[in-house]
């Protein structure tokens, strides 16, 4: 059985357990349970503080886990990485009082910042050649500048609300971030062979999300321009319509290309446009 560890409450939680529902392994979930044992798959999984996660993988007490960029890295532990996941995305930023002159990062030398990621924020200060003191602190670190801590922060960001509502302004970004599925370097043969039936599961649930399944109508003569305009997997499927000199043309989209495309074959003649959400793709 292979033992994946997760956040037990936090930003990681919900998503995480997402994710691997959506790989078709399913689980019994319990607010006071500090692990449970997958019904359908050999996995169990453990809830822990997202800071233990790269340590625990790393000793081998877990031989999975997810976990956010910015703690790994900050572990000094990115080694462990199998797959970026595409969630918890966020930045870590250096932000000062909003009212400060702010010119560029030099304006930090001999500065004090509050940050609880010590070892991102020296990385990126030395390669800026800026000199600042670090103050490490575990929590609240947006109001460090108004009790008189630090000058500045450096703190995790991702609409920036609480920057605002601290008075704060965002300045210089220093990491970005995402969540990520690390593994212990040293998985025996047959909890390797677990792993990347999981990780198949994953890249194909992943693969699905950045697409769509599109459905369209259209005439005939203009199926040829209509289907050069869509790239699919292979090839359009295109299926003769009850009504004489129309076909269905079934394709796959790029999410991100999705809008742009849905014009343009809509100029070309398509009608009855349905746009569908993809549970899973193999290629
Ligand atoms: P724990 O109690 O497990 O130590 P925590 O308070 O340290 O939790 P969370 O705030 O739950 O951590 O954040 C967990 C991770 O989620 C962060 O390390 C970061 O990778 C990501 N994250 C944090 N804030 C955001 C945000 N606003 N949007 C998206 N992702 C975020
Ligand atoms: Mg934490």
């Amino acid at each position: 059985m292979l033992r994946l560890a997760i956040q037990k409450s936090g930003r990681l939680s919900e998503d995480s357990l997402k994710l691997i529902r959506e790989c078709g392994i399913s689980f019994i979930t319990s607010s006071l349970k500090l692990k449970t044992e997958s019904t359908n798959f050999p996995l169990e999984i453990l809830y822990l503080r997202d800071d233990d996660i790269p340590g625990y993988v790393a000793d081998g007490v877990a031989d999975i886990g997810i976990v956010g960029q910015n703690v790994l890295v900050e572990e000094g532990k990115q080694a462990l990485t199998v797959e970026k996941l595409g969630f918890s995305k966020c930045r870590l930023s250096l932000a000062v009082p909003k009212s400060d002159q702010y010119e560029s990062v030099q304006d930090l030398n001999g500065k004090n910042i509050a940050t609880s990621y010590p070892n991102l924020l020296q990385a990126y200060l030395n390669e800026q050649g800026v000199e600042a003191h670090i103050h490490t602190i575990s929590g609240s670190v947006e109001i460090a500048p108004s009790i008189g801590l630090a000058e500045a922060i450096c703190d995790i960001v991702s609409s920036g609300s609480t920057l605002i509502s601290n008075g704060l302004k965002e300045v210089e970004r220093v990491f970005k971030s995402e969540a990520v599925l690390i593994a212990n370097d040293t998985l025996s043969e047959e909890k390797r062979r677990i792993l990347d039936k999981l990780l198949f599961r994953i890249q194909a649930v992943q693969r699905a999300q950045k697409k769509k399944y599109i459905l369209l109508n259209a005439p005939n003569d203009k199926l040829q321009e209509i289907s050069d305009l869509l790239p699919s997997i292979k090839s359009p499927t295109i299926l003769p319509l009850a009504e004489h000199g129309w076909s269905s043309l079934h394709s796959v989209v790029n999410e991100d290309d999705f809008w742009e495309i849905i014009e343009k074959i809509k100029d070309a003649g398509a009608q009855g446009i349905l746009v569908i959400p993809i549970e899973k793709m193999i290629v």
